[in-house]
């Protein structure tokens, strides 16, 4: 009887043993266009802009990987932004097409201010085109070239070794809210100007990499998934780019070959960007972006040698619903919200009332509606965990994640599985300005995320004990 009960319990467990080579590692990766044709209204500002050209292509780019039966996908598009609608739909697809679950796939925007609009379901639509036959079609033409992208990265999984690193650049990316003499608070203000104390908060000078290469004795460059908080808004205008993000993936490609798929993941980058207030330059254009892609890739260079092959477990995910709260407007902000609006495309009226406006208008109208965004994380190993937030993430909120991980190494994407736009840390609320009076979440709403976020990271890195 003894016996028999032994064996009963050896039979269960080899049926749970996956049928895959135990301890494989293996990575695949791909990009697909995903450039929209001429006409196309451009995002990234509170203006229309019809698009009259192409600089440089912008790309769906993902990455597989799979150990012992368990796969998990990283995405990155060049776009401005993801919409709740549009990851849905792509994870539906990808489910269909690769049999990866919704929870296991990352989508994610570099936040390029040079690619197409997306509809936003805001009353900014009427402004920027939003809801106009080209953007519209754009849009429900997304879903399926994001899934073709993780397609093929899924067909091309092959034995694979990865690495990882975490390299250092402190003289890109600036703080763009700072403390002038007064105590006020500016937003970008002008350069040089005297009036000008000090930032008003923090940068994060962390250059995640996450190499994959082929485990064959050639070595093959697969991937390479960079993860760096700073804005890219640096061409401008009314040509379709990919911003500094694809100068940085030319960069790369001139060091390990054009068919190593390079990725990049923005950080908490909602107060960051790239304005030097200390140098007169005016900083826009394609040739700046270039300039920055170059110098980013020279820290993901100089961080190479500090790669370390990883020992990868079975990729685990999870993913998290968190609703946020709301912010109250009084009846007078209401109706001054409502004459802005009215006159929305007055040049006259700034980028501050108007963001102030819009973030009015569309939270009166879906107070009732519960505002719910995805927190994520999936774990590579014991050194590598990548977060997922929804929304433009003051940096002080992406620090805190990272100090409280247990994970050696934790990137962040932001802007990833839907985005609710602009997200302040607590103390900013009081300080106000663009991204406060912007922002569809009340204060606190950041830190509920980064406590959302901690908790996952503990449940992934305790699974495996
Ligand atoms: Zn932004």
């Amino acid at each position: 009887m003894k016996t028999l009960l032994s064996l009963g319990c050896f039979v269960a467990l080899l049926a749970l043993v996956p049928a895959a080579p135990a301890g494989e590692f293996k990575a695949g990766a791909a990009a697909v266009v995903i450039t929209p044709p001429a006409g196309t209204p451009l995002a990234g500002y509170y203006s229309f802009r019809a698009a009259d050209g192409v600089l440089d292509d912008l790309y769906a780019k993902a990455v597989v990987v799979e150990q012992d039966g368990a796969k998990a996908a990283l995405v990155t598009l060049d776009l401005i932004t993801t919409t709740r609608p549009m990851v849905a739909a792509a994870r539906q697809l990808i489910a269909e097409q690769t049999g990866i679950a919704p929870e296991r796939v990352m989508i994610s925007a570099t936040h390029s201010h040079t690619g197409p609009v997306l509809p936003r379901g805001s009353r900014i639509d009427e402004l920027t085109g939003g809801q106009t036959p080209p953007a519209l079609d754009y849009s429900a033409k997304l879903p399926a070239l994001i899934a073709r992208a993780v397609a093929d990265a899924n067909a091309k999984l092959a034995p694979a070794r990865a690495s990882t690193t975490v390299g250092h650049e402190d003289g890109l990316s600036f703080n763009r809210r700072f403390w002038f003499q007064d105590g006020t608070l500016a937003w970008n203000p002008p350069k040089l100007d005297p009036r000008i104390a000090r930032p008003a908060g923090p940068t994060d000078p962390d250059v995640g990499v996450l190499y994959l290469e082929t485990a064959a004795k050639s070595a093959e460059p697969l991937a390479c998934y960079v993860n760096f908080a700073m804005h890219p808004d640096v061409v401008g205008g009314t040509k379709i780019s990919a911003d500094y993000p694809g100068a940085l993936a030319r960069r790369l490609a001139d060091y390990k070959g054009a068919n190593m798929v390079a990725l990049f993941a923005n950080g908490c980058c909602g107060n960051l960007n790239h304005r030097n207030i200390a140098w007169s330059d005016s900083q826009r254009g394609m040739r700046e972006a270039d300039r920055i892609g170059t110098e980013l890739a020279g820290a993901v260079f100089r961080s190479w040698p500090g790669l370390r092959p990883m020992k990868p477990f079975a990729p685990r995910a999870r993913a998290a619903l968190v609703t946020l709260p709301r912010p109250k407007f009084t009846e007078q902000e209401i109706a001054d919200a409502g004459a802005v609006v009215a006159r929305m495309t007055d040049p006259k009226i700034g980028t501050v009332p108007k963001a102030k406006a819009f973030c009015t208008i569309d939270t009166v109208a879906k107070k009732d509606a519960p505002l719910e965004v995805e927190v994520q994380a999936i774990a590579f190993n014991d050194d590598l965990a990548v977060v997922s937030l929804p929304g433009e993430i003051f940096v002080e909120l992406g620090l805190a994640i990272k100090k409280a991980s247990p994970f050696k190494h934790t990137f962040i994407a932001e802007l990833a599985n839907g985005s609710i736009g602009y997200i302040p840390n607590r103390s900013a609320y009081a300080e106000g300005n663009y991204e406060v009076v912007s922002a569809r979440c009340a204060e606190g709403s950041g830190e509920m995320l980064v406590d959302a976020a901690v908790k996952l990271l503990k449940e992934l890195a305790r699974q495996g004990r």
